[in-house]
């Protein structure tokens, strides 16, 4: 049985009195929550102050991006072992915005995912289509090949530590949810996919979140798929209310 996961991901929001004030709230909302995992991933700059205000919490700290080298001479990359220090166990890689903004390459996103693990880190791996790629029929082609190349090399005890994020790039921050169908197809299809890759078993395990405006309107109904094991949530999860009801509704 999958223990539901829902992960906040406060992008480039807040500043450090907003980050606090949103850490301390969810934890006193959430204190008596143990049937669900949940997350918040912070801007690397307010990791350290909201590691405090989580501290003897059940709320995870997590980290947006990771580099994959150590150390060195990397100007502005954050390590794992950096993220660690700082008491992050999960870390976001290959969200849609660093695919399609920034410009990340499966091939990198396949060496952070690697580095993430060996680093003793979560990784939260996300996925997703374009609408173009939708529209002309090719969603299950592209999200498949994601999921193959960031995989890459990731072996079957390695891939445990790894939550998958299907995230429809159409539907992140458009208020365009995917709908419960549209979810479920596409979860279906990636179990599928890491069964034949590493067995049933492990694809039975492995946890495969939906990102996509998920907000409290919509939580039931895409948590009601049997592989929608839990979100990953932008806008809704920057007020207290809306990511402490999400939460709820699922525990
Ligand atoms: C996200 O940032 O991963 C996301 C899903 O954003 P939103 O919930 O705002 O669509």
């Amino acid at each position: 049985m999958r223990k539901p996961f829902l992960a906040g991901n406060w992008k480039m929001n807040t500043n450090a009195k907003g980050a606090v004030a949103l850490a301390s709230g969810l934890v006193k909302e959430l204190k008596t929550v143990t049937t669900v995992d949940v997350a918040v991933c912070v801007p690397f700059v307010y990791l350290q102050t909201v590691a405090a205000s989580l501290s003897s919490s059940n709320i995870a700290l997590g980290a947006q991006d990771v580099y994959f080298q150590p150390n060195g001479a990397f100007t502005g990359e954050i390590s794992c072992e950096m993220l660690k220090d700082v008491c992050c166990t999960y870390v976001i890689i290959g969200h849609s915005e660093r695919r399609h903004v920034i410009g990340e390459t499966d091939e990198l996103i396949n060496k952070k995912v690697s580095a993430a693990i060996s680093g003793g880190l979560l990784p939260i791996f996300c996925v997703g289509e374009l609408l173009e790629e939708r529209e002309s029929g090719k969603t299950q082609q592209v999200v498949a090949d994601q999921v193959r190349k960031g995989l890459a090399g990731i072996n079957a005890e390695k891939i445990q530590a790894v939550t998958i994020a299907y995230e429809p790039v159409w539907a992140i921050g458009t208020g365009r949810t995917a709908t419960a169908q549209q979810a479920q197809e596409v979860h279906e299809m990636i179990r599928g996919l890491l069964a034949k890759m590493y067995s049933p078993k492990i694809a039975d395990a492995i946890r495969i979140q939906y990102g996509g405006s998920a907000k409290p309107s919509n939580t039931a109904e895409l948590m009601k798929n049997p592989d929608v094991d839990g979100l990953l949530i932008g806008g809704a999860s920057l007020k207290v209310d809306d990511f402490a009801a999400m939460v709820k509704t699922i525990a």
